[in-house]
């Protein structure tokens, strides 16, 4: 079939592996023809063929023609079954080479730290899946891509996750090359791994490349550190998409209490529970927490309270999702004339003769102050 050809307002079903069908699709559509795929006989009957006035069979380029004849023999009879009269062409294709599934770290939201090689294989994808805080992306893309948003709200998922990965590997399955395009690190809290497995057991090539997660980039980018020597040597980050259970609570209790930071994911629907369970473990009240919305937008916006007043200044700011919550002293480590080992801010501090907080342990110098004792952080 030529290009050039005006199928004006036929419909033609194409007959065949969808494979081979999904390159003949694109030739029809670019005449004009409206297109039904079949990639099974029995699906075949009048009623799925109503509207239809040309029939063709996409038999393998690479197929000798006995071979080829059987195919098509076995679609011929499908239509002679569904009794339908129509014309009929067999067409050899050539096989696309076999498609393959992507998973793109988008990053935080901001198109500038998307990896190298996340945009390359942007500007190299037939189909690009895109969750909602995937960047937004258009100048790096290939002409002609499908971009599909499959993005999720909290409590309102427009497509199912099984139906996702359903619709990427059967994408990639008719030869596409298919991006699914993730905010974030695909691997954190992203459902990247169970979208892994699903393609490897159904036989798709697939690759990973890592994302910078906003569970450091979102507090990064408002001035908190996730560690800071003297302050904090690591951090948990903890999915609050359901309420966390009396040992996670008090495992985290203990974590914080011992200068570990936390950083709270999806955590705003749950902060009442997260923030009282705390408490209830042990955790002080004046512990800095702050809560950081939409990070990399116009929109993004830091709340700045304490684990006692969270929930009251929450509401009272109307802090919503998607927002990361850190909890620890790393809150104000680079506040202004903020001075590690306190996590007050500057203006709350003890004049500089009143004794050094009880969360110092007693030799850490003024923030500004060369430490030449020390090793010097990289
Ligand atoms: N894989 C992602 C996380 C997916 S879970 C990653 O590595 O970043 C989705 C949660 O991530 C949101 O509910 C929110 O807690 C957080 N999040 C992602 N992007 C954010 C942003 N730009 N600003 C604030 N929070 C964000």
């Amino acid at each position: 079939m030529h290009a050039h050809v005006d199928l004006g307002s036929v419909t033609v079903a194409l007959l065949g592996p969808r494979r081979l069908t999904t390159t003949l699709r694109d030739t029809y559509q670019r005449a004009a023809a409206g297109v039904v795929e079949f990639d099974r006989p029995e699906d075949v009957s009048s009623r799925s063929l109503s509207g239809v006035g040309y029939a063709v069979i996409a038999v393998p380029e690479t197929t000798d023609s006995a071979d080829a004849l059987d195919g098509a023999d076995v679609w011929r009879g499908a239509l002679a079954t569904a009794g339908a009269a129509l014309p009929v062409s067999v067409e050899r294709v050539a096989e696309r080479t076999r498609g393959s599934i992507t998973l793109v770290g988008g990053g935080p939201g901001d198109p500038g730290l998307i990896t190298a090689a996340g945009l390359h294989a942007l500007a190299h994808a037939d189909v690009i899946y895109a969750d909602r805080l995937a960047p937004a992306v258009t100048d790096e893309l290939a002409p002609g891509v499908r971009v599909v948003p499959v993005g999720k709200r909290p409590g309102h998922h427009p497509v199912p996750q099984s139906e996702i990965q359903t619709q990427i590997i059967e994408a990639a399955l008719a030869g596409e090359t298919v991006v699914r395009f993730k905010g974030g690190d695909p691997f954190v809290f992203g459902r990247g791994g169970e979208e892994l497995l699903a393609c490897r057991e159904a036989g798709v090539d697939v690759h990973v490349i890592p994302g910078i997660t906003s569970a450091v980039a979102v507090p990064e980018n408002a001035g908190i550190p996730v560690t800071f020597r003297e302050l904090s040597r690591s951090f948990t980050v903890v999915s609050g998409h359901d309420p966390l259970d009396e040992n996670e609570l008090e495992h985290l209790a203990g974590l914080s209490r011992s200068g570990a930071t936390i950083v709270l994911l999806m955590g705003m629907a749950t902060l009442p529970q997260t923030v009282s369970g705390l408490a209830r473990h042990g955790l002080a009240g004046e512990t800095p927490l702050a809560v950081l919305e939409k990070g990399f937008s116009p929109e993004e916006r830091s709340t700045y309270t304490t684990l006692a007043t969270a929930v009251v200044d929450a509401a009272a700011a109307g802090c919503a999702s998607p927002a990361v919550t850190v909890i620890g002293p790393v809150v104000h480590a680079l506040a202004d004339g903020a001075r590690p080992g306190s996590g007050v801010p500057a203006s709350e501090m003890p004049t500089s003769d009143a004794p050094v907080s009880a969360a110092s342990n007693g030799d850490t110098p003024d923030a500004g102050t060369p430490d030449p004792g020390r090793e010097a952080r990289s």
